[in-house]
């Protein structure tokens, strides 16, 4: 459970574990497309503008013309779109991606010294000088031409039956190229000290179910583009035009069966309907005639004795539709997934094209950004802890850490305080609630023990070989653990990144370096400012421990129902009112933000910007602020609320929001700041607002 989606590293060079962890924003809703990335040559190797951080109380971003009680996002963050037109090459910007591209300008910076190579470089720093270098040489990319990928073409249209697929299947999903369903690695949900294998739904290249079936004249119109493109990515990698579009149909045809058969972003939000653990036996039995043995060899698991099937239903209809199709159209399909997800370290066509859908036509931006945001990025993705070791030493100042840690430890004080005076939760729960509050872990910065790289050979002359390899690492990685020891140390998140997440089957809180600098945190500010933007982020992965979802698991991290059935039943009372409450806002055109998919993030903001008033609140009582007194032209209450609305500051395109809202279990960044203040016990009286003023409703949603 992040504190908001996931910024445009995306997933180039990684593969993401099969685990339930949430966070602050979403994977993929940023940049271009959530099933692949993409890239385009552009020649710069650095930044051609210089990035600033906007500070964490933003004087500019408000607008006082507007009445705080009527629309307080508004006030707050009303210049902010004007300030910050968005750039042709991002979907949008937001406070979080300000200081990405801050962030991002940073690595580069350590990039480029690594990448000038030199007999001083440790093992590394010649690692990812040596990626970014590769990435950067487009011109060694044009050269190759399809040289690098076209043994496994010819590996796919050499297969003479269909029994041969799992072990090219396994093979391919090794190196990231997503087919036909996901396979990786899970603590076991109800005994989180296994680490167990998991199977689920996958191979769709929209990026979900509902985008194949939904009937709007833009879905309509987006999924013929997706035809298109996937028609001429595979002319370009020398199908004729008459084949290619023949193929694409198919394959949309094979993949909307696939669409049909798999749960929706809600239902996979539910532990519970994700959690089927089964003898390898038992799932095979619902997959016959495939040798899953041969895909666990090729994709380097060990064979397991059990697994987590987590979208049992969706097996016996791949099965059958795979048995049903053409092989020459699981040929082409195979072929094109390898094609997108390999398309950034291809000549310009294909990246060009793979963008010009997934960009362009899916997230409404015009171009792609600079390679060497991308290749920055990439290299956090294939070689976070390396560079992320680099990238601390530089960046994180050690004050940051020590007021990070009291920050966390007012917030778990205000929880526990939130807990004991709670009115609609039992006294026997009540305990049970602040057993696992004491049982959250917080990891904040970087992880104490760096992982190892020596085993991943990256070449400066091999820009595809070093991404195809690292991706192949990181899933070596993932599934050696399956069978041993929970190792508590590990980050979901590299250093570098700006995001945070709680993780419920850890039961931690984790904080990378990446967000704590400004507007997030400030140290030039106050306590106000940064426990209304940072300290509502700590309150929000906290509350996510006891959301929707967060409340189904222990301290231990275990799928385990601590409730009484009445407690329960209140708190089921109270998120509806959330579900109601947030499925009200229209986002863009006609559609509504989802109350259910975003009940969890709505929960944790809504208990974050309680959690961080109660501590703040505390903290000034202890260093006997004046909260009266007024700085900025503002008393300390009022900066608290404008720090957290200002989290939220953002300027969207449609596209984006639109994609946003359809996928992410986030709400769009206005409605996250608007829709958790009008439920503020202290708002009202901080800006002397009236009861039954539009930020003021009479009746107001309360969990925590
Ligand atoms: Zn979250």
């Amino acid at each position: 459970m992040m504190i908001g989606r996931e910024l445009a590293a995306g997933k180039d060079g990684r593969r993401a574990a099969l685990r339930v962890a949430v966070a602050l924003m979403a994977a993929g809703a940023w940049s271009t497309g959530v099933a692949q990335r993409v890239e385009i040559a552009v020649d710069s190797s650095k930044p051609t503008q210089v990035y600033l951080p906007v500070p964490g109380f933003d004087k500019t971003s408000i607008d006082t013309t507007v009445d705080p009680c009527n629309d307080f996002y508004k006030f707050a963050c009303g210049k902010f779109a004007a300030n910050h037109p968005i750039p042709a090459d991002q979907a949008g910007v937001d406070q979080f991606y300000e200081l990405y591209n801050v962030n991002t300008q940073s690595l580069n910076g350590i990039l480029n010294k690594a990448a000038a190579g030199g007999a001083g470089r440790s093992p590394d720093e010649q690692k990812i000088g040596d990626y970014y270098k590769a990435c950067m040489n487009t011109d060694l990319i044009e050269q190759k031409g399809l040289a690098p990928v076209e043994p496994l073409l010819h590996e796919i249209d050499a297969l003479k039956s269909k029994d041969q697929l799992p072990a090219v299947v396994g093979k391919l999903q090794r190196m990231g190229v997503t087919v036909f369903f996901g396979y990786g690695e899970q603590q076991d949900l109800k005994d989180a000290a296994k680490q167990i294998a998991a199977v689920q739904q996958g191979g769709l290249g929209l990026p979900e179910r509902d985008y194949y079936l939904r009937t709007g004249a833009k879905d309509v119109e987006l999924r013929q583009q997706y035809v298109d493109h996937v028609a001429k990515m595979l002319t370009l990698a020398g199908s004729t035009p008459e084949q290619a579009k023949k193929d694409a149909d198919a394959m949309m045809a094979f993949e909307t069966t696939l669409a049909k058969a798999s749960m929706t972003v809600t239902e996979m939000r539910d532990p519970e309907k994700t959690y089927h653990l089964q003898p390898i036996a038992t799932f095979e039995a619902t997959i016959p005639g495939v040798d899953f043995g041969a895909f666990q060899d090729a994709v380097h698991s060990p064979r397991v004795s059990e697994l987590n099937n987590a979208t049992p239903d969706f097996f016996p209809a791949l099965v059958k539709e795979v048995n049903a199709t053409d092989l020459e159209t699981l040929k082409a399909y195979m072929r094109y997934q390898l094609l997108t997800a390999m398309a950034g370290r291809m000549p310009k066509r294909f990246d060009e094209e793979n963008f010009d859908f997934y960009g362009r036509k899916l997230e409404g931006q015009p171009e792609q950004a600079a390679r060497w945001k991308r290749c920055s990025n990439s290299v956090n993705g294939a070689l976070g802890e390396a560079l992320g070791k680099v990238y601390v030493a530089q960046y994180f100042a050690g004050d940051s850490k020590a007021k990070m840690l009291e920050m966390v430890h007012d917030i778990e004080a205000a929880m526990e305080q939130d807990i004991d005076q709670s009115e609609w939760m039992s006294a026997e729960t009540k305990v049970k609630a602040k057993e696992k509050l004491h049982l959250v872990a917080n990891k904040i910065g970087y992880p104490d023990k760096w992982r190892d790289y020596t085993k991943l050979e990256i070449k400066p002359e091999d820009p595809l070989g070093n991404k195809i390899r690292a991706d192949e690492f990181e899933n070596d990685r993932q599934l050696a653990k399956i069978g041993k020891p929970v190792d508590h140390g590990e980050w979901g998140m590299t250093p570098p990144t700006v995001n945070a997440y709680y993780d419920p089957s850890m039961n931690d809180i984790n904080f990378p370096a990446g967000i704590l600098q400004p507007a997030f945190y400030d140290s030039k500010e106050d306590d106000a400012v940064n426990y209304g933007h940072i300290g509502a982020v700590i309150g929000h992965e906290l509350t996510h421990g006891f959301d929707d979802e967060g409340k189904k698991f222990d301290g231990k991290g275990n799928l385990n129902d601590w409730w009484t059935a009445d407690d329960t039943k209140n708190f089921v009372a109270r998120t509806d009112c959330l579900v109601n409450e947030y499925g009200s806002f229209t986002a863009v055109d006609d559609v509504k933000v989802n109350g259910k998919l975003t009940l969890g993030e709505n929960t944790a903001d809504n208990g974050g910007l309680v959690l961080a008033y109660i501590a703040y609140l505390d903290r000034a009582k202890k260093e006997g602020v004046d909260l009266a007194a007024k700085k900025d032209g503002y008393t300390s209450p009022q900066r608290f609320y404008i720090g957290f609305a200002q989290n939220y500051c953002e300027n969207s395109r449609p596209e984006q929001v639109r994609n946003q809202v359809l996928t992410d279990p986030h709400s769009p960044d206005h409605f996250r700041a608007n829709g958790a203040i009008v439920n503020q016990p202290g708002f009202a009286a901080a800006f002397g607002c009236k009861k039954g003023s539009p930020m003021v409703p009479v009746q107001s949603c309360r969990v925590w």
